[in-house]
């Protein structure tokens, strides 16, 4: 993407550059991803300076209220964007029983504006997109990034160019044609589609793909899931926390916003347990958490946890440094742990959760049942997508209890009077 002559000041607030996550060289601030010296990920840099608990809680009911700690302009509030976030943070007490967790917590991401967690991403990809210059907004998705960035594009009237797998469930296909003329179903996997964003954006002037030349940026958003956590608990850090893992960004950025609110004083220093989790079907990070290695072998995904079939995940490698560090656990399940964890959480506490929050439940699950997970400790798991999504996944095993006739005899005559 060609970038406009010069920036104006403050673009990207206090963030000061562009650091590589493998040998730590420098870059400027800009439409860069890898690093020039080892190709490693870049990621956003700061100098924070001060920043109090009571200047983020005068802030706006949204993400922006940590503005200060994203690479956003101050007045950031003042361009149109879908103003995701401070989503609910609910006690989960009828599912901790169930599972004999002494105090568990739902970060319910089901709520953002288009219904998952990218929001958050794509609001911060926006904002440097915006900067930067670019003419078009436009990603490779499984499906809940392109609902977003399709969004979000509109309300901040720039053209949008959506890339999904073609066999994406037709909720997902709708949610983001509704937004944009160009949604692009490419026939192959997510892992093709994401090769062929790569190659548009090397050859077109002005694209920005929020995952991949702003993917930087965009990686920020995630951060606010990890500063929201925290101020919902008191400013406090949970004990463990659950996070699904598709690229590996979300659960590596969440990591990263802990350790900065420790860093900046707004919480107390503790440990905590960051776990992953993945489907059998979809399972490369897992794999080399079970078998001790450093490198990811990619897969070909076949799984109903569409929105976490990513084959070959970049931040994969990180994702094994957080959780071995933490003391966590990378954690897989198959398909039928996945829908039966959706209707746990529906029956248990009224929350309809697509595929990747049936997998993060159902990984919950199965870390209590390993050891791994403490019931002891203070636990919280986000529910990253909204149920409506993915239909398909249970529609076979809920529905009608009878059908009757409508009258009362009929009623009696069914039990369930
Ligand atoms: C994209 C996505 C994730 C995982 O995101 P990564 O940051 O790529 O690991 C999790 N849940 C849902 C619903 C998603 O759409
Ligand atoms: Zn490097």
């Amino acid at each position: 993407m060609d970038v406009r002559g010069s920036l104006r000041d403050g673009a990207f607030g206090s963030a000061t550059g562009l650091v590589c996550r493998e040998c730590g060289a420098t870059r400027e601030l800009g439409p860069h991803y890898a690093c020039h010296d080892c190709f490693g990920p870049l990621e956003v840099a700061y100098d924070f300076g001060t920043v109090t608990r009571e200047q983020i809680e005068a802030g706006p009911r949204n993400i922006w209220r940590y503005k200060a700690l994203l690479p956003v302009p101050e007045d950031i509030e003042s361009s149109p964007n879908t103003e995701p976030g401070f989503t609910r943070l609910l006690e989960a007490r009828n599912l901790a029983d169930e599972l004999g967790i002494a105090r568990l917590w739902v970060k319910d991401d089901s709520t953002n504006p288009t219904n998952s967690f990218k929001d958050r991403v794509v609001a911060c990809a926006l904002s440097a997109a915006t900067e930067l210059g670019a003419k078009v907004f436009a990603c490779p998705s499984t499906g809940n990034l392109a609902n977003a960035v399709a969004a979000a594009g509109a309300r901040a009237g720039i053209r949008t160019v959506v890339f999904i797998p073609s066999n994406l469930e037709t909720p997902k296909q709708v949610n983001s044609a509704v937004f944009t003329d160009n949604l692009v179903a490419v026939e192959g996997n997510y892992d093709d589609v994401n090769k062929l964003a790569s190659e548009i954006a090397g050859e077109e002037d002005g694209w920005a793909f929020v995952n991949v030349n702003v993917r930087p940026f965009y990686a920020e958003g995630s951060k606010t899931l990890g500063y929201e956590i925290a101020e919902q608990l008191g400013w406090r850090l949970p004990d463990q926390i659950v996070i699904p893992v598709a690229s590996g960004s979300q659960l590596t950025k969440v990591h990263k916003a802990f350790q900065e609110l420790i860093t900046l004083g707004l919480v107390e220093d503790k440990p905590y347990k960051v776990f992953g989790a993945q489907a059998e079907g979809c399972n490369p990070v897992a794999t080399a958490f079970a078998e001790g290695h450093d490198a990811i072998r990619p897969v070909k995904p076949d799984t109903i946890a569409k929105s976490l079939a990513i084959g070959n995940p970049a931040d994969g490698i990180y994702v094994l440094d957080v959780t071995r560090s933490t003391g966590g656990a990378v954690e897989q399940v198959s398909d039928d742990e996945i829908r039966e964890a959706i209707v746990l959480l529906a029956r248990t506490e009224g929350i309809f959760t697509e595929t990747a929050g049936g997998t993060t439940l159902a990984t919950l699950k199965k870390l209590v049942a390993t050891g791994a997970l403490d019931p002891d400790l203070e636990t919280v798991f986000i529910n990253t997508g909204h149920g409506l999504k993915t239909l398909d996944a249970v529609s076979g095993s809920v529905g009608p209890a009878a059908t009757i006739a409508p009258t009362y005899d009929a009623f009696v005559a069914s039990g369930l009077a």
